[in-house]
């Protein structure tokens, strides 16, 4: 197995540089990405790993004078594997305090009267992501993997696509993706470029399962781009989107927790509080987190069940984060204030309800708080995970212990055994801190156990595993798409055979394949490139032109009868030859439409944007201008209900690109194409189409045959070509004189 290297790119490096008096010093970061991932990286020292190296590229968490920085260049690589992405102070401002913090976190988090919509926000985080695309693209190699974390770098897949189009690509989003109505409050120009941004990505990772919907849900009702179990086929490429709940290091810290430091640590605090019973709180200051709801809980139950005063003590731990920002100040002040309030009215002597601190801490003495706690309250109002309830659950050697558990965390996805709040209500809160104080040891250990073993299982390690041998499957999936891509060398062949053959059947569909879709069919006329294309080639009289669609033939006729070449409509039963008159391929009954057509119209009446169009032998709904989510699920109806209707007359139902059509049993592209080149027996035969609809005759082409997909997918075409202008391209190839081939 070949080993690649791994390049992680997150908005900040896991250290942080200061630089005080013309040295450099490192502050290794606490967040739950620097430490999960580094767990992840500490595994790839074993064979059968599939990544053997790795390097982190960042924003250092500091600027740095220009004379620092080829210094810190230097040692941040040779310290952590580190590259810097420097940026200055004014665009961190207005990128990481402006559009990331002030825009992206408050809206996916649910927060939009906290959102703040600015243009220079907004240009700054085009601007960053760029930089970071520039960086990153100078210091990849060939065969590096990338791997792009959070809502900070949502532009960049696709920036840095530009940059090495084949490189595996893979993108985790730490955060909630907010359901459709939330991101449509982003103004249209910005959601559209975030979602392709993100579509850059061979693989797009989600903590649960609903973001990895609604993340699916907006780019089908933004972009237009429907899915297959989470794959996306865009224009040339396929996107997964999948669900990859992040984990922990549960061993690290079930380890640490039987550490004789965390259990020195742990008798001391053991003593010093005083209490029969701890309940736990330990966030980053943030809105999100309900750090102040949780508060009014813990006094409603002081207030209200007066059994549990002087036994027990709320130890709340609030992480210093965003310092300096207003709106954290003040949050601060409140949180403090009202941690007063409570102790100020609950309190007496040898009891102080709420322990306060205010900082961040080591690790192991957070994991003795961990083991110390009766009761550990993760109330966040929005949380994309939440890794301090994994934390939790994984400290607590004895399985003793009750995790209360908002149902707007993530986490709440994996630890169902918990006590599961709304953390809005705080009477349910209350009660739920009731239940956890008076649970009984068994009931703990019991619900502790299930969850423990799940988290132990889906790790960290096994988490970022996980998600780089997706991304690499998707690759290959790819790769295999690419087999097919029409290319120079291929093309060559074509062009060679076609041009060695005395006579030649070129068959092509119209619809995608040499016009593209139109909201409206009627607008689709040829091009004047394409016509002139089609009088060229079929001025040769070794060709033999046939153009086999699904159109109205009178439309057809309208758009080419000037031309010498044969015209299939309505899917094979209408032919013209050219010079001569329209017949039927065979007899054809269409005394079904009349039953049909109203069933067709009611639908069209239900869904705003469709229309019925009534061809003389078959029935078409239109639905390319309608809602795409509300369409996808009334076709289906159609669908099921058409196959009722049809049952017993001679009539079958078709589902194409945007349109469902009845039609005669017995005509398919594949049956008419058939007849016609084996009627013909053409040296060279080349059919060229784009929808499912022409993968009959693809099915049925003789093996020497040139068969064309145009568009990414599934195909028994031995050809793809990724839109209408290569089928232009390779018929202006074809069309122009033989010592401009290959060119
Ligand atoms: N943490 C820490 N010291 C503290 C408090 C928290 O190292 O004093 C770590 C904690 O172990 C966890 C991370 O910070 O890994 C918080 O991650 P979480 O997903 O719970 O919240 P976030 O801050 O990412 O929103």
């Amino acid at each position: 197995m070949s080993k690649r290297r791994l390049v992680i790119v997150s908005n900040r490096l896991p250290f942080i540089v200061r630089e005080r008096a013309g040295e450099l010093r490192y502050t290794p970061s606490v967040g739950g990405l620097a430490t999960g991932l580094s767990a992840y990286l500490r595994s790839l020292d074993v064979p059968q790993s599939s990544v053997k190296d790795y390097l982190w590229v960042g924003w250092p968490g500091s600027t740095v004078n220009d004379a620092s920085k080829a210094r810190l260049r230097r040692e941040t690589f040779e310290k952590f594997q580190s590259s810097p992405i420097f940026l200055s102070a004014e665009e961190m401002d207005l990128f990481y305090h402006g559009f990331c913090n002030g825009t992206l976190w408050p809206l996916f988090h649910y927060f939009p009267s906290l959102t703040t919509y600015r243009e220079d926000y907004w240009k700054q985080y085009q601007q960053v992501n760029k930089t970071f695309a520039e960086s990153v693209s100078e210091i990849l190699k060939p065969d590096d993997i990338v791997w792009i974390h959070d809502y900070q770098l949502m532009l960049l897949p696709r920036l840095l696509r530009q940059y090495v189009p084949q490189s595996p690509i893979g993108f985790f989003l730490h955060i909630p993706f907010p359901s459709f109505e939330i991101f449509r409050l982003i103004p249209q120009e910005w959601r559209r470029e975030i979602l392709q941004g993100l579509m850059g990505a061979d693989l797009v990772g989600f903590h649960t399962y609903e973001y990895t919907q609604n993340f699916l849900r907006c780019v089908l009702r933004i972009l237009g781009i429907g899915n297959t179990m989470g794959s996306i086929i865009a224009h040339d490429r396929i996107v997964k989107a999948e669900t990859f709940p992040m984990g922990i290091d549960v061993a690290h810290f079930a380890e640490a927790a039987q550490s004789p430091e965390v259990q020195r640590e742990r008798d001391v605090l053991r003593k010093s509080l005083k209490t029969d019973k701890v309940i736990l709180s330990v966030d980053r200051l943030d809105y999100t987190k309900g750090i102040l709801n949780r508060l009014e809980a813990y006094e409603y139950l002081l207030e209200n069940f007066k059994e549990y005063r002087r036994h027990v003590v709320l130890v709340m731990i609030v992480v210093p984060s965003r310092v300096a920002v207003r709106q954290y100040e003040r949050m601060k002040k409140q949180i403090e204030e009202t941690v007063g309030r409570i102790n100020g009215k609950f309190g007496s002597v040898g009891w102080t309800p709420i322990i306060y601190q205010y900082k961040a801490l080591p690790f192991h003495p957070l994991v003795a708080f961990y083991t110390v706690s009766d009761v550990a309250l993760v109330t966040p109002l929005r949380d994309g995970m939440n890794l301090v309830a994994k934390e939790y659950v994984a400290s607590r050697a004895d399985d003793t212990g009750v995790l209360i558990l908002s149902e707007m965390a993530g986490a709440a996805k994996e630890l169902g055994e918990a006590v599961i709040i709304n953390p809005n209500y705080r009477e349910e809160v209350a009660s739920a801190m009731r239940m956890a104080l008076d649970m009984p040891l068994e009931e703990q250990r019991r619900r502790n156990r299930v969850m423990k073993e799940r988290i132990r299982r889906y790790n960290v390690v096994r988490w970022a595993g996980d998600f780089v041998t997706q991304l690499l499957s998707v690759q290959d999936v790819r790769r295999s798409f690419y087999s097919k891509l029409l290319l120079e060398d291929s093309r060559s062949e074509l062009t060679e055979r076609y041009r060695a053959s005395l006579s030649r059947g070129i068959y092509l569909d119209y619809d995608g394949t040499l016009s593209p879709f139109t909201l409206h069919p009627e607008d689709a006329a040829p091009s004047k490139e394409l016509l002139t294309l089609l009088k060229i080639l079929a001025g040769d009289s070794r060709n033999n032109i046939t153009i086999i669609s699904g159109r109205k033939r009178d439309v057809l006729g309208e758009w080419f009868e000037s031309l010498p070449i044969r015209l299939v409509a309505e899917h094979g039963i209408w032919i013209l030859e050219p010079g001569k008159e329209w017949v039927m391929a065979k007899p054809m009954n269409n005394s079904w439409k009349s039953s049909i057509l109203p069933v067709l119209e009611q639908y069209a009446d239900r869904l705003p944007g469709s229309f019925v169009e009534e061809k003389e032998f078959s029935a078409v709904w239109h639905y390319r201008g309608a809602d795409p989510e509300h369409s996808e699920s009334l076709a289906a109806e159609l669908m099921d209900t058409l196959m009722g209707f049809t049952a017993n007359v001679d009539a079958q139902v078709m589902r194409g690109n945007k349109i469902i059509e009845v039609r005669p049993v017995g005509v398919t592209k594949g049956i008419i194409g058939e007849e016609l080149i084996q009627r013909a027996n053409d040296e060279f035969v080349l059919f060229i189409g784009d929808d499912w609809t022409d993968e009959d005759l693809f099915k049925v082409l003789p093996g020497a045959a040139y068969s064309v997909k145009v568009g990414m997918a599934q195909t028994h075409a031995r050809f793809m070509v990724q839109g209408v202008q290569d089928v232009l391209a390779l018929l202006g190839q074809l069309a122009s004189p033989s010592d401009g081939a290959g060119d």
